[in-house]
């Protein structure tokens, strides 16, 4: 975003990911919200969210935002909230309204198309709650049944293969599918990648303060629990959950850290199939491959092998029967969310209530919507775009992102810190990045994927068995540029350095983030700062270190280099001193790409405005100057909140600063800000002259 960021080898993992973690939830009788026949206006200069009691020199934020953050409490069924997340609530309800129509057809007229057809009796199996909580467990008896029968550990392979073909992959111990070859681009190779921990990231396993200490006890009663729901006996349930703690611990231990993952080198290790095997030796790999169809593939990305030597010993220290059980909490962990409602109850009281402090579970409709989005995504996005995207937005809009790729090449012909031979290939790269506007020109077809409607579960599993056939078809298949990483209608943008292309979804296309009712202040300030922001994701930090080819190359001299990161630290160095929550602070190692991208963004969007309105007298408007609608519309793009413990999430595993900062961190390095409203020294948004950061 500018909240997502995506790199084609945390795509298939991050994609499904995203769509089970919204899903932890499901029932409630009477669901408050109603459908929506059309998205609802909101400007994107949003007079009644400012606070004008506030001092935009002391806190921008606050004086953008604080009306807003009063009149938008987080909602009960919500970890944060914000202006994306409402519009992305908004787009839910209202294809809630369209899948309710192509769930009946007769209301529809008959006339459903074979893809509306299909959206619409999925979404009539999942409303079904009656026949869902009927079901129970039921739905996963073949596969349980698969790991009961598990006699030998040299059977492991088959079932982990059947497991993977037909759910959610990552948590089950590894993860396997298809990425870009790092350093060929056009190659699509098997990617070995990591997987098998339930919570956020490694050091959740590892931590000894109190606090840590205490999540680790509640995920262990929790895991327990879930055993006791498959039918163990308390005592078995505990000693059950206390081997699962210990060896996602084992393999928590070999895993990166968040920071470390940012690296594509630590990520990039091209291994021969015996060079892989050699970590694993008690697994039969090609025999892995071949129980899913596929010619086992000679060479791999494996992208953590440390990973795989952990994950080698533990299935060479466990006795079968504790294999046994990892694979049944791993099995009912990632369904939980589409079982009957004890295991969706007890999974959103974990993850959900006591990891993010969520109150209450969100509606059957919108895990519905959710589910729909996630694997039936851009069937749905054909009735959000024919809707909600004209010709007129989608030209207004490429316009805008061409302006932006204009006012980056200017800004680095006239680096003063970079040498003529950076320069040129820097631009190469500029020119290179392909434009994704609104909806892919090709849509997927989903015919392989049938859906019944009396069978919900077995949707989702047919699902999941769709989308990773889709991936693991591509390898060594010519690469297909015009693939899309997110659904038309998800509020969100994305910068893929493999592709080296950047990404602009219709449903982030919209008010109150894109106005085409609104002049061009609000809309530079909003949404071009979006368009400048995932441009300069191709140069920053992580984003550098690819070539105009999307290859991991370095075309950096190294004095150049070395005057990248000594900028770079200037803003590392900001960031590092806000505070997130208590005593924690940003990990700016963390956040280093996104900070960069949002300062590099509205310094574009500020310049591309500046070119736009030449020559135009512009009017002052409620009292703004429109250098002031141009930074309150900036700001507006993220008036957001988070619930306590939801921040301490965010704070251990999101690579974006908290909102607040993500507006006052960058306007505190624009002169053009101060001047605009007017700061003087001293005052808390201003910075002397010599202490700003600016890269790009
Ligand atoms: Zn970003």
């Amino acid at each position: 975003m500018k909240t997502a960021r995506k790199t084609a080898w945390r795509l298939s993992a991050l994609g499904t990911a995203l769509v089970l973690a919204s899903l932890a939830q499901a029932q409630e009788a009477k669901p408050a919200e109603q459908p929506l026949q059309s998205l609802p206006y909101t400007p994107s200069l949003d007079l009644s969210a400012m606070d004008r009691t506030a001092d935009p020199c002391e806190d921008l934020y606050q004086y953008a935002c604080g009306g807003w953050n009063k009149n938008n409490p987080i909602p009960d069924d919500q970890a944060r909230w914000s202006v994306y997340a409402k519009a992305a609530n908004d787009n839910q309800r209202y294809l809630w309204g369209i899948l309710e129509k192509l769930a009946q057809p007769a209301a529809a007229g008959e006339t459903r198309s074979a893809s509306q057809a299909k959206i619409g009796d999925y979404f009539a199996a999942c409303m079904d709650e009656a026949a869902v909580a009927k079901n129970g467990l039921a739905a996963l008896k073949p596969l349980m049944s698969r790991i009961e029968g598990m006699k030998d550990k040299s059977e492991l392979p088959f079932v982990l293969a059947a497991l993977h073909q037909n759910t959610h992959n990552n948590r089950i111990f590894f993860s396997f599918g298809s990425g870009q070859d790092f350093a060929d681009s056009t190659r699509q190779i098997a990617f070995a990648a990591t997987g098998g921990l339930s919570l956020p990231e490694r050091d959740y396993y590892l931590k000894t303060d109190a606090k840590s200490r205490e999540l680790r006890a509640k995920f262990q009663a929790h895991v327990a629990r879930i055993f006791e729901l498959m039918g163990d006996a308390k005592p078995q349930a505990a000693a059950n959950a206390r081997l699962v703690l210990s060896v996602e611990t084992a393999l928590a231990k070999a895993s990166l850290s968040v920071v470390d993952k940012r690296d594509p080198y630590k990520s990039f290790h091209r291994y021969t199939a015996k060079q892989l095997q050699a970590l694993i030796p008690d697994f039969d790999f090609p025999a892995y491959q071949s129980a899913q169809d596929l010619t086992p593939q000679q060479e791999f990305n494996v992208t953590e092998p440390a990973f795989y030597k952990a994950l080698g010993q533990q299935w060479k220290r466990l006795p079968v029967a504790d294999l046994r059980t990892m694979l049944r909490w791993q099995l009912a962990s990632s369904m939980a969310p589409y079982l009957g409602p004890d295991f969706v109850n007890e999974h959103f009281e974990f993850f959900s209530k006591t990891l993010h402090g969520v109150p209450k579970q969100q509606a059957r409709w919108k895990k519905c919507v959710t589910l729909v989005d996630g694997q039936l995504g851009e069937a749905l996005g054909q009735e959000f775009v024919a809707r909600n995207f004209s010709p007129e937005l989608k030209a207004a809009t490429i316009r805008m992102t061409e302006q932006i790729e204009v006012e980056m090449g200017k800004s680095i012909q006239a680096l003063p810190w970079m040498s003529d031979d950076t320069k040129k290939r820097a631009l190469e790269k500029l020119h290179s990045i392909v434009n994704k506007v609104g909806y892919p020109d090709q849509w997927r077809d989903y015919s392989r994927f049938a859906v019944l409607r009396e069978d919900f579960v077995g949707n989702v599993m047919r699902g999941q068995a769709f989308e990773r056939r889709r991936d693991l078809g591509k390898i060594g298949q010519p690469l297909d540029r015009g693939e899309w990483g997110m659904t038309p209608q998800t509020v969100n943008a994305y910068y893929n350095a493999q592709m080296n292309d950047i990404n602009f979804p219709a449903g982030v296309l919209q008010p109150p983030l894109y106005d085409a009712k609104l002049d061009d202040a609000p809309n530079y300030g909003n949404t071009g700062g979006t368009i400048g922001h995932e441009l300069v994701h191709g140069f920053d930090d992580e984003g550098r270190q690819f070539d105009a080819k999307g290859n991991l190359k370095d075309w950096w001299t190294k004095k150049d280099a070395k005057a990248f990161e000594q900028r770079a630290a200037c803003v590392s160095k900001q960031y590092a001193q806000y505070k997130v929550i208590d005593d924690i602070r940003i990990n700016s190692k963390l956040t280093l790409g996104e900070d960069l991208a949002d300062l590099g963004g509205l310094v574009l969007a500020w310049a591309a405005w500046q070119t736009q309105i030449a020559g135009k007298q512009l009017p002052t408007v409620d009292g703004l100057t429109p250098e002031q609608r141009f930074f309150v519309g900036f700001a507006q793009w993220d008036c957001s909140d988070t619930r306590p413990e939801a921040a301490r999430v965010h704070a251990a595993t999101d690579p974006h600063s908290p909102g607040r900062y993500r507006i006052n961190g960058v306007a505190v390095n624009m002169p053009e800000f101060e001047k605009a409203f007017a700061c003087k020294p001293g005052q808390a948004m201003v910075k002397p002259a010599a202490e700003r950061c600016k890269v790009w």
